[in-house]
């Protein structure tokens, strides 16, 4: 048990969808802000939130505090530190060997950790090439450049655009490039969106997909993995399922009956605080061990990077670690699933 624990401190993690962390520490209200998904602004105070009391919990040790001082004192002690210093702290502090970053969203605002692998999101790709003569032609030649320059896997934001309840049949080039005439700069259409999601699953890329809660901009309903099953059937590319929250159980089915998903339950590990562990242990129910993967989701703040890290550890050692003190694993069953889990997996699939 005891090697257990030990191991879970120290192994070092692959976080297979991260962001970077802002350029600029930001204000008191803008650091809030960023400790809720779901909206922008008055819903409530961030550390008014399960991962608010996360952060006075796991953080303020790292800056000196105790756990779980005020969120004022938090704060102060914080804006003390500076800003390169907190966060070379909470990045050293996530003990994370290797980082897949999806550098899409904001890349002006924020700054990407290393060592890392990069995803390229396929929204974002379609809308470069909306205005080229040739945007079928052109989206695959930048695609395949992506792709030998080294790029590890594509993301889609279909969530976020068109919901997953969409025909994902792969549609033909002549209706892409009609459909692309016409469309806004913000790609909605669902038609592109899967065009851009074949043609990542037919160079073999791992394809990310995310799934469940978000911000409000996405309709929740249409963001369950299950609608994706007529995508999965059609494509032999892997499939990563991000985060999955609340459709974390749907997401370990499809890792079950497919064998080229995969799926985490990032994003979530952090937004639930305490819960994480009953979320880390749902997230155990069915799939199998080689296709989970850790990820943090983590953006914005570099406490989150972090945050992710020290959940997920804490989660598997209340969750798997009961299960060896009650002998129903054995240790080295434990340190498997964890390696495999925390870093074996990831550089499996996107053959870091
Ligand atoms: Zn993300």
């Amino acid at each position: 048990m005891e090697l257990l624990v030990e191991h879970l401190g120290s192994v070092g993690l692959v976080d297979h969808h991260v962001h970077g962390w802002f350029t600029e520490p930001g204000d008191r209200a803008a650091f809030e802000e960023a400790l809720n998904e779901g909206a922008t602004g008055p819903v409530s105070s961030g550390f008014d939130l399960p991962i608010g009391v996360a952060v006075r919990r796991w953080c303020a040790p790292l800056l000196g505090l105790p756990a779980l001082t005020t969120s004022d004192e938090y704060w102060e002690a914080r804006s003390a530190t500076p800003y390169d210093e907190l966060v070379r702290t909470f990045l050293t502090a996530a003990g994370v060997d290797h980082w897949v970053v999806d550098t899409g969203l904001t890349p002006g605002l924020v700054t990407d950790p290393e060592p890392r692998s990069e995803v390229i999101r396929l929204e974002l790709l379609m809308e470069q090439v909306l205005g080229e003569d040739d945007v079928v032609g052109a989206f695959r030649e930048r695609l395949g450049r992506a792709v030998a320059s080294g790029t590890v896997g594509a993301k889609t934001i279909a969530a976020y655009r068109c919901g997953l309840e969409i025909d994902w049949s792969r549609p033909d080039d002549a209706d892409v490039a009609a459909r692309a005439r016409t469309a806004s700069t913000r790609v909605v259409d669902p038609v592109l969106v899967a065009f851009g999601a074949h043609e990542a699953a037919a160079l073999g890329l791992p394809l990310q997909v995310h799934t469940g809660f978000g911000d409000r901009d996405l309709d929740l309903s249409a963001a369950n993995p299950l609608h994706l099953t007529p995508l999965i059937r059609t494509v032999s590319s892997p499939v990563l399922l991000l985060h999955c929250y609340p459709y974390h159980r749907q997401a370990g089915y499809l890792a079950q009956a497919f064998e080229h998903v995969f799926f985490d339950v990032g994003l979530a590990i952090n937004h639930l605080g305490a819960r994480s562990v009953q979320l880390v242990a749902e997230a155990m129910d069915l799939a199998p061990f080689g296709k989970q993967l850790y990820s943090s989701d983590a953006y914005g703040l570099p406490e989150l990077h972090f945050l992710g890290s020290v959940l997920w550890r804490r989660a598997m050692g209340e969750v798997i670690g009961g299960w060896v003190r009650r002998g129903d694993w054995s240790t080295d069953d434990a340190i498997r699933v964890v390696d495999l889990i925390g870093r074996d997996n990831a550089a499996r699939v996107y053959d870091l």
